[in-house]
């Protein structure tokens, strides 16, 4: 019998969970996530509105409702109050850190820090009702909004920003921020890439949803998009729609709408300006292409005024405690899968998913590269099952001052915002904050 933890119940902890149990018969797993919710950013990164991507949760609880599985919930690994990492590795004869890409890229401009200005991580936080998300009046007196940044999350916050109560109502949203976002007086988005049309890293199925949002007109500059006399056709299959739909775009005639999205190109950002003491607009400086897929400043400067800024470049990882750390990749070093301390593979220690290989890919690239990690761990085994771990770690955790939200735990929080839902007149709402998770928790 082989146990091991993954830390992290994310897309990538569940599929390495998966793969683990479904490969070996022998293997006993824990999925601990500091959160007393499971799946990661399935729930607190996916945006409300994809309810199809959120369905993805039914075969994450597959896989946490296994009969060697066990969800551990609201233990937090490493940092201060966690449990160490050191300690970890004594309870079980593997761990798997699938821990993500838990804060943001910087952009290093001037103004980067004003009130106003916000990573599009903080934002998705609240509108997902991440318990540690802060309310904060993100909307307040906006009526213009700059998004840095052209992917895929860049897509989701900016559509959210001009989603109306009509359509959000259906879904999870908290209603706190659903009140925030119907009341809001936003008129104009403006999303931001600091390359052209074909170097965007948005996909085309979330692109096109732009162009279908009620009452919401998207405007792209068809100046923009010249300059870059790119072969469309010669393009890959993934650029190439993504041009086709903006050159769609920018030959339609303007229509009368609530709301504006002014997709732009070729801008980056080089300062937030501040107004009244928070930000008041950014200014952008006009890029050409270098012929190499990068671009060049030219010294011409256009100012976009915008009280709310979502910088949208980007995940990072962060350092676990105890754990090795490339600061220039923000991933922890590896070989297949196995850490790696001091240049050697460290038995015992792996890594999967985002803080393994970065923060790119959809969900579904978190399967082989959970199954890669996996293989090297099960060809490991031999060797790891020899260690001498607690017969039951959770006594063990238990006896460090732990007391882990079980599955019954999280499915007692599933049953409190369906409750709280049927209150509001809604579908399930979810909770927003600690207390009331725990307290829904504990009430199992
Ligand atoms: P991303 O895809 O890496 O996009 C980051 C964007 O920020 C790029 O446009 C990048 O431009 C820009 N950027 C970076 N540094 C910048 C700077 N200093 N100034 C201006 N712009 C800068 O990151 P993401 O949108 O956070 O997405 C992360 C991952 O999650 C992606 O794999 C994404 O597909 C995935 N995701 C998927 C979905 C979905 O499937 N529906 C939803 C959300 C997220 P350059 O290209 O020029 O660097």
């Amino acid at each position: 019998m082989l146990r091991v933890a993954v830390v992290g119940s994310g897309p990538s902890g569940c599929y390495t969970a998966q793969s683990l149990v479904q490969l070996d018969s022998g293997v006993y797993v824990d999925v601990l996530d500091r959160l007393p919710c499971p799946y990661g950013l399935v729930r607190y990164g996916v945006a409300p509105d994809h309810e199809k991507i959120k369905s993805l949760q039914g075969s994450l609880r597959t896989v946490l409702e296994h009969e060697r599985v066990r969800f551990l919930g609201g233990v937090r690994v490493g940092g201060p109050g966690g449990l160490p990492v050191e300690r970890l590795r004594e309870l079980y004869h593997a761990v798997v850190y699938c821990v993500g890409a838990a804060t943001d890229r910087r952009l290093g401009i001037p103004g980067e820090e004003l009130p106003g200005s916000w990573s599009a991580t903080e934002f998705v936080s609240w509108y997902s009702a991440h318990p540690d998300a802060a309310d904060a009046g993100f909307l307040r007196g906006v009526r213009s909004a700059v998004v840095i940044g052209v992917g895929n999350v860049a897509v989701d916050v900016t559509r959210m920003l001009v989603r109306g109560a009509a359509e959000l109502r259906p879904t999870d949203i908290p209603q706190a921020a659903l009140d925030t976002l119907a009341a809001s007086g936003l008129g104009e988005v403006h999303m931001v890439g600091r390359r052209g049309p074909a170097q965007a890293r948005f996909t085309t199925k979330e692109l096109r949803e732009l162009g279908v949002l009620p009452g919401t007109e998207v405007i792209v500059d068809p100046g923009e998009l010249a300059l870059d006399s790119i072969d469309v056709a010669a393009l890959p299959a993934a650029q190439r729609r993504n041009v086709e739909v903006l050159r769609g775009w920018a030959e339609r005639p303007p229509a009368p709408a609530d709301r504006r999205i002014r997709l732009r190109f070729f801008l980056r950002p080089v300062e937030l300006l501040a107004s009244g003491g928070r930000v008041g607009g950014v200014r952008l400086e006009r890029t050409v292409p270098d012929g190499l897929g990068g671009v060049t400043g030219t010294g011409r400067y256009e100012d976009v005024p915008a009280q709310l800024v979502l910088r949208s470049v980007g995940y990072r990882g962060v350092p676990l405690e105890g754990l090795p750390f490339d600061a220039s990749t923000g991933t922890v070093p590896h070989v297949a899968g196995r850490v790696v301390r001091d240049g050697v593979p460290s038995p015992g220690e792996y890594v999967a998913g985002w803080i393994k290989r970065g923060p790119t890919g959809v969900i579904g690239t978190n399967r082989p590269c959970a199954k890669e990690t996996v293989l090297s761990l099960l060809a490991d085994a031999p060797a790891l099952a020899r260690g001498d771990v607690p017969e039951d770690p959770v006594a063990a955790l238990r006896a460090t001052g732990l007391d882990p939200v079980s599955w019954s735990g999280w499915l007692s929080i599933e049953r409190a915002e369906a409750a709280l839902g049927a209150r509001l007149g809604r579908s399930v709402v979810k909770l927003a904050d600690w207390e009331a998770l725990l307290g829904a928790a504990r009430s199992s």
